[in-house]
């Protein structure tokens, strides 16, 4: 191929891969959902405990240690609202105990880039059903109008 026609192809493909992107949801490296937190984008993971993982992830998805973040955890059954209690990890953060049995229900995930600043909050719908289309659980699904 010409160097011209390669050219070409490749800012054709950029623009593709770009108007994509605005709309695709990029799923957490772990196969969580990933939160548009500051000053890192946040994973929150579900792992086979039940028990919530927060990793931070760099622009390109690189695993990064948490710095001065706090993230605090509320679980939203029929029961009521319940503080999930996080602990501090080398790698992001974790919670003492799993989530409360019965979703679907609201998660909430409250990042502070340090401990006086504003929070961010996340709403999630917890829901562990795996999901058809993306195979990942529905709390995490990365389909579109979903
Ligand atoms: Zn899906």
């Amino acid at each position: 191929m010409k160097t011209k026609s390669v050219l070409l192809a490749a800012a054709v493909l950029c623009s593709v891969v770009s108007s994509i992107a605005v709309e695709k949801i990029v799923g957490g490296p772990k196969g969580g959902r990933l939160l548009d937190a500051e000053p890192q984008q946040a994973e929150f993971f579900v792992n086979a405990d039940r028990k919530v993982e927060v990793s931070f992830y760099d622009a390109a998805l690189k695993p990064v240690a948490p710095a001065a973040q706090v993230v605090s955890v509320s679980a939203e059954p029929k029961g009521g609202r319940t503080p999930i209690e996080m602990e501090k990890t080398t790698t992001g953060f974790v919670s003492k105990s799993a989530l409360p049995a019965g979703e679907p229900y609201r998660v909430v995930v409250q990042v502070r880039e340090k401990p006086e600043a504003k929070p961010k909050n996340f709403r999630i719908d917890f829901n562990l059903e795996q999901c058809g289309e993306c195979k990942r659980a529905e709390y995490a699904c990365i389909c579109e109008g979903h």
